[in-house]
């Protein structure tokens, strides 16, 4: 019945009557019109390819304003924040602390491609309170981070094929942009255009919570694999909780191979706890990539390991990487200011359970009505999937066929102004600005979008 939903800036409900319970589409006109013009410019009209909307309904919303957990779009719409930039705004938009001291150190000018004591101090306030890592180094994004970490893994064993797992994403470098062929281990295939299928060929992919076919991949590429790079919290392509066990097989496995273990932390890193997955399930790696959270909202990565490993980085090492802005002083400043206040004592205690009452109420709510529907989550992460399953542990175990349910919900919850990620197969993040009376608030919306998308399936 929803084949005949008209194109949702129009917002002429004349034609078409509210089914039960819908409410009308929200004014997207100014956003329309936006995104007409930014189609001129931009591919797609947007820097990033996720916020075209192309999965849901209407046209993507251009923001004008975040505060808290709110967000304003260029309509003047306001909507409860539960992407949070993807990740980044654990303490909500636009947060005094994090706000003045940009605006401090932005006094003093904006990059000078020298050394500054705000690296020093980001990097002290990081090490001193994760037992992970003994040194670091900036980049200015995770994707620049995982792409430097796994060349320090090539550089210190001098081997060249990685494995990887479908599902987890780990940025747009060529290596890493390679999803599964057919059968238990295989040499991945591009899932990009332009990426040489020579590079494809040293990324070996298999699914995710499969002991065996990591087994088979140390076997068949004997003294071969440089290093295991995994989310140790899958949460790109929904969240794909694994078993601590299966984690620790992974550094097992790898410490019996001479390989290296990478924990992709760009998500996972400062979310699921100060120091991550790492520490979350107490597993040391030997590389840990950064990125999201660590910048404050500002453009930040990182890599960090041993003292050792790191040593191999220039100008100690061999392995070259270098960034103009790497280290900005701007963004090492959002980076302290927002980390600091997760260093306190009870942050992550209080926005885990305050998280954990929210998706409790929510699945609560969805079994008492026997709707097929799950609520994943960890810390302050969470994932609204269409489905029976007990546990998701793998892409595969994903039904693209739910995500028409997801679609319409996300119609429904925009129109309740509740702004989730645009598409099903991205997790919401739950903010230390999100209190009580809002998550109460969101709370009933999204029962009352379960109640539509069930009716109407
Ligand atoms: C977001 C993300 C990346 C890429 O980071 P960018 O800053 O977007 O380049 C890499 N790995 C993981 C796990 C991510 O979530």
């Amino acid at each position: 019945m929803f084949d005949s939903i008209k194109n949702i800036f129009n917002n002429n409900n004349e034609e078409t009557p509210l089914l039960y319970g819908e409410k009308p589409d929200i004014i997207r006109e100014k956003s329309a019109e936006l995104y007409e013009k930014a189609k001129q410019y931009f591919p797609g009209g947007v820097n990033s390819p996720v916020r075209a909307f192309k999965s849901v309904y209407g046209t993507p919303l251009f923001i004008e304003k975040g505060d808290g957990c709110r967000l304003w779009d260029a309509d003047g719409n306001e909507f409860i924040d539960f992407c949070c930039s993807w990740g980044p705004l654990i303490l909500g938009h636009n947060h005094p602390k994090v706000r003045e001291k940009v605006i401090e150190v932005m006094q003093n000018g904006m990059s000078f491609g020298a050394p500054t004591a705000l690296e020093t101090e980001l990097a002290e306030l990081i090490i001193k309170n994760n037992k992970f890592i003994e040194k670091i180094r900036f980049t200015s994004s995770g994707t620049e981070a995982v792409m430097s970490a796994i060349r320090l893994a090539r550089g210190a064993t001098k081997r060249d094929k990685i494995i990887k797992f479908e599902g987890c994403y780990h940025g747009h470098s060529d290596s890493l942009l390679v999803k599964a062929g057919s059968g238990l281990v295989t040499f991945g295939e591009t899932s990009s255009a332009g990426i040489p299928k020579a590079f494809a060929d040293e990324t070996v992919v298999v699914s995710l919570n499969d002991k065996e076919a990591v087994k088979t991949a140390f076997e068949q590429f004997k003294d071969q694999i440089a290093c295991v790079i995994i989310e140790p919290v899958p949460a790109n392509n929904g969240l794909l909780l694994q078993d601590a066990e299966y984690l620790q097989f992974l550094r097992d496995i790898c410490t019996a191979n001479g390989a290296l273990l990478i924990f992709d932390e760009v998500i996972s890193g400062f979310r699921v706890g100060f120091e991550g997955a790492a520490g979350y399930y107490n597993i040391q790696p030997d590389i840990i990539t950064y990125g999201k959270i660590i910048g404050g909202g500002l453009p930040v990565g990182a890599y960090g390991a041993s003292a050792t490993l790191m040593s191999n980085i220039s100008p100690d090492g061999a392995v070259y990487q270098a960034g103009t802005l790497s280290g900005n002083p701007v963004a090492m400043a959002a980076g302290i200011a927002q980390l600091s206040e997760l260093a306190k004592s009870n942050f992550y205690k209080e926005l885990n359970s305050k998280t954990e009452e929210f998706t409790n109420a929510i699945q609560r709510y969805a079994s008492s009505k026997s709707y097929q529907f799950k609520v994943f989550r960890i810390g302050s992460i969470f994932w609204f999937a269409f489905t029976d399953a007990e546990k998701v542990q793998t892409s595969e175990a994903i039904d693209p066929a739910s995500m028409e349910k997801f679609k319409m919900m996300h119609r429904e919850l925009l129109n309740r102004g509740m702004y989730f990620g645009p598409s099903g197969y991205e997790v919401g993040f739950v903010s230390a600005a999100h209190n009580k009376i809002d998550l109460e608030k969101a709370k009933r919306a999204i029962f009352e979008c379960l109640d539509i998308v069930f009716k109407n399936k």
